[in-house]
């Protein structure tokens, strides 16, 4: 095993350097003007697996951004394990708030700063290198699957799942692009919250009507707008919605202070809700109101608001239906509505939530890895967003045993500026999945 850990960190120079080439590739598909970047950045990694000793490598699309998908076939009696990454960036934001340019990949501190460093390009890294540790001839099959919208919601991923079932079809799915604990101690994600929104809209009046004449005696929208979206919280700050559902979360310990350091909670600020902190980001619904449309403050003026709307966006624990929160949360707001407010709600987007039953000889194989590596004992994490295609995946090959790894950890900021790889984080991940590809090999009752 010590050969594999020394294999992994000879290559790891080599595959740092090809993570540094694949950043400096704006490829953000959300942004329709750089989608050939889309396009280099998926040549750019099916270059890569072609070097590294990878078959079959084809760059395919099924009506959205191309992903490249690559094979090492099985030897006799091995499981065959996939490897996900996603090689799409999230948009940069405003360049001025980063401390260097969001795609010139830049060390400080023992991290690389830079759009996708981590999320997702990071993934891509490790897999290589897990590969590559291997000379390119692990014991167990392999097919990389590097997708390239999942920033955009992967919204042509069933497609491409059930257009390449054959060859994407496998025993164990690697997903790495998920957080761990912290820099020293891995996580395996095993949750994963869903999503529910919609648009509230409320109307008291047909026009707008002069505050002087009329304020006192009929309620402008806003008003009531803002007493609706109060009362979806107690006093405490949980949710007060009936009918949602609410799971047990691991038991491991998050302090307030990690709290603070890791949100920027302001001075004076308390934090919202009951229960411990895993309970409340992981096994309960949270409801936040995310967007509002009103008259702008420059735009003001003495006159009562005939209509107001807002968004309203709810997370889903696990072992909950994302249809049924919604209408229970739709029920909610038409029956809460102040002083017989006209209210109509608008559904958008669902998301179902997710769990995995992290037992049996795959995830025992996976920690054990995870001990070599790191040195330490993995924590079974949730993640309070969503990954809904974690979700198709399951749903695409059912029998598979799903593993969500994940080079982030807690000073990340993925998707905000100034996004950053921790590299010590990246060689442990990198070993772990070396690791985790030979006790798959020598463990072969996994394979079903
Ligand atoms: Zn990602």
């Amino acid at each position: 095993m010590s050969d594999l850990v020394q294999r992994v960190r000879e290559v790891l120079p080599s595959v740092r350097r090809d993570l540094e080439d694949l950043v400096r590739i704006e490829s953000v598909w959300a942004d329709p003007a750089r989608r050939g970047e889309v396009q280099r950045s998926a040549d750019a990694v099916a270059k890569l697996l072609t070097e590294a000793g990878l078959r079959d490598v084809q760059i395919v699309a099924e009506g959205g951004a191309p992903a490249v998908i690559a094979r090492h076939p099985a030897p006799p009696g091995a499981p065959t394990v996939l490897l996900y990454a996603h090689h799409d960036v999230q948009p940069e934001g405003d360049p001025a708030q980063w401390d260097t340019p969001p795609f010139e990949p830049t060390e400080r501190d023992g991290r690389l700063y830079g759009r996708g460093t981590a999320d997702d390009k990071a993934g891509i890294a490790t897999h290589l290198a897990a590969f590559r540790a291997h000379g390119g001839n692990p014991p167990v099959g392999v097919t990389v699957f590097v997708e390239g919208e999942e920033e955009s919601g992967s919204p042509s991923l069933s497609r491409l799942l059930a257009a390449h079932r054959d060859t994407l079809a496998s025993d164990v799915i690697v997903i790495a692009d998920s957080d761990n604990w912290s820099t020293e101690v891995p996580s395996l994600t095993v949750s994963l919250r869903g999503l529910a929104d919609c648009v509230v809209e409320v109307a008291t009046l047909d026009h707008g009507l002069h505050s002087g004449l009329w304020g006192g005696v009929v309620p402008d929208a806003l008003s009531v707008l803002v007493r609706l979206l109060a009362s979806l919280h107690d006093d405490d700050g949980n949710v007060a919605v009936d009918g949602l559902h609410e799971t047990t979360a691991a038991d491991v310990d998050y302090p307030p202070e990690r709290v603070r350091e890791e949100t920027g909670l302001l001075p004076g600020v308390s934090e919202i809700g009951s229960g411990t902190v895993p309970q409340r980001l992981w096994a309960k619904p949270a409801i936040t109101v995310i967007g509002i449309d009103t008259t702008p403050i420059g735009k003001s003026s003495n006159t009562l608001i005939p209509r107001a709307r807002a968004k309203v966006s709810m997370r889903v624990a696990p072992g909950g239906d994302a249809a049924e929160h919604l209408a229970a949360l739709t029920r909610h707001l038409e029956t809460h509505v102040p002083w017989g407010a006209q209210v109509t709600v608008t559904p958008g987007d669902l998301g179902q939530p997710y769990a995995i039953d992290a037992s049996g000889p795959v995830y025992d194989a996976a920690r054990e890895a995870f001990r070599t590596a790191w040195g330490a004992e993995p924590v079974d994490t949730g993640v309070g967003g969503s990954i809904p295609f974690i979700a198709e995946f399951a749903e695409a090959f059912p029998s598979a045993k799903i593993l969500v790894t994940g080079v982030e950890d807690p000073a990340t900021q993925a998707h905000s500026v100034n996004e950053s790889l921790h590299l010590g984080v990246l060689e442990r991940a990198a070993v772990s999945e070396a690791l985790l590809l030979a006790n798959l090999g020598s463990e072969r009752q996994v394979a079903p």
